[in-house]
């Protein structure tokens, strides 16, 4: 290197040090794109899956590995697979179960609007049949079952945004006796509330952009299975382009070190909010599964057993229209009214108009999705400081 001229030094120098003995306390963030062996053989081998390495990280690469044996390990699953956004992951698991021409997949119909378009808009150009069945009735589900004969059910743990909750192992054993898998979204829940892969899920999977990431300030996707499916999972990533990048692995691998913390703040706060709101005169239902009025009350205590039920709650102002539910959401302080939810920040949402915009007006009216309806994803701060910007909102927007 010595004789090389400064242009030359000023590409070269510094870079590929030898691999040191000691090891960095916390995941480093791996940017290189691509990866060098002592010979070409080695790398060969590497690519031929003979020997573990890196060859390019659109492949693989060891932050984002990281985070999958993380997650993986939270999830109990033997494996994991990153991607580029919840929305990457949900594709991928629907490809890995199968969900190619000819073949029927059975959706809930309460479902977080994007996967919602994603199987009524895009998978039926490929050829798939898309059924939608309501996933906490399971007589109408094994039913459906019968007549569609699909290869995957595809549910959320807790709906967005009417937080209703499916019986995973009652579904899991549906799925099964009619020989298809069951694909769990379980961003609502996360691991702290609910492990569906424990519980007979085939995939789970998350938008990391939420909960697990939880600071509004990285987009991933996860999916949790099988080495085999999870395999199958990366395969596809590969030529698909959409695995996470290293910075985003980085974020949501720290994210995870304080879900469980965050988590029980996040539901301690949301059961506060959800009771203070079921008592309050201008509004007229609230959605959050520890109440008693909630339809899957019981099914919620069965399942959810360290008495967690997540951040998010629902709710309907009286007689609101969008005009009364804008002026709701721009009188208050505390809360953001803004297009996510799982951050540390209580984040407020008007579903009709974003999350599930892209919905027909028939679908939303079918799905519950009225102009009254508000989404509160309540965050991490003093619960009684939330309340209270709710309680000074609902105040301002008058009779
Ligand atoms: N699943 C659920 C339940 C969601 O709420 C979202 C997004 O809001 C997604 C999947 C999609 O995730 P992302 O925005 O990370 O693609």
């Amino acid at each position: 290197m010595d004789k090389v001229s400064l242009a030359t030094l000023a590409v070269h120098a510094g870079e590929r040090l030898s691999v040191p003995d000691y090891t960095p306390i916390s995941t480093p963030i791996h940017h290189a794109v691509t990866y060098i062996y002592d010979d070409m053989h080695t790398l060969d081998a590497v690519f031929a899956g003979k020997r573990p390495g890196y060859v390019y990280s659109r492949f693989a690469n060891p932050t984002v590995t990281a985070l999958e044996e993380a997650v993986a390990h939270m999830e109990g699953t033997e494996s994991a697979v990153a991607c580029a956004s919840g929305m990457a992951a949900v594709h991928l698991a629907l490809l890995a179960a199968g969900a190619t021409a000819g073949k029927a997949v059975l959706m809930a119909q309460d479902l977080y609007g994007g996967t919602y378009s994603l199987l009524t808009q895009i998978f039926p150009t490929q050829g798939v049949h898309v059924h939608s069945v309501d996933m906490t009735d399971l007589g109408a589900v094994s039913q459906a079952i019968a007549e569609t004969k699909p290869i995957a059910l595809f549910v959320e743990t807790i709906s967005n945004p009417l937080l209703k909750v499916v019986d995973i192992p009652a579904l899991a054993k549906l799925a099964h006796d009619g020989g298809a898998q069951l694909i769990v979204d379980n961003t609502f829940a996360t691991p702290c509330l609910y492990r569906p892969a424990l519980n007979g899920a085939d995939y789970v999977v998350y938008s990391a952009t939420k909960y697990l990431s939880g600071h509004g300030d990285a987009m991933g996707g996860l999916v949790a299975a099988s080495a085999e499916r999870c395999q199958a999972i990366r395969e596809k990533r590969k030529l698909l382009g959409s695995i996470l990048g290293p910075n985003e692995a980085w974020l949501i691998l720290r994210g995870l070190k304080t879900l469980v913390l965050r988590m029980r703040q996040h539901s301690q706060n949301a059961n506060l909010v959800a009771h203070f709101l079921q008592s309050h005169p201008r509004i007229s239902q609230v959605f959050y599964p520890s109440l008693p009025t909630h339809p899957q009350f019981a099914l919620s205590r069965r399942l959810f057993p360290c008495n967690l039920f997540g951040g998010m709650v629902s709710f309907r102002i009286k007689g609101a229209d969008q005009e009364k539910v804008f002026r709701f959401m721009d009188a208050l302080r505390v809360i953001v009214p803004a297009t996510s939810l799982g951050d540390v920040y209580s984040l407020v949402l008007y579903p009709a108009h974003s999350s599930h915009r892209w919905l027909s007006d028939e679908e939303k009216q079918r799905q519950g999705i009225t102009p009254d309806l508000v989404r509160l994803s309540v965050g991490i701060e003093e619960a009684q400081d939330i309340i209270a910007d709710l309680a000074q909102a609902l105040d301002a927007i008058g009779e």
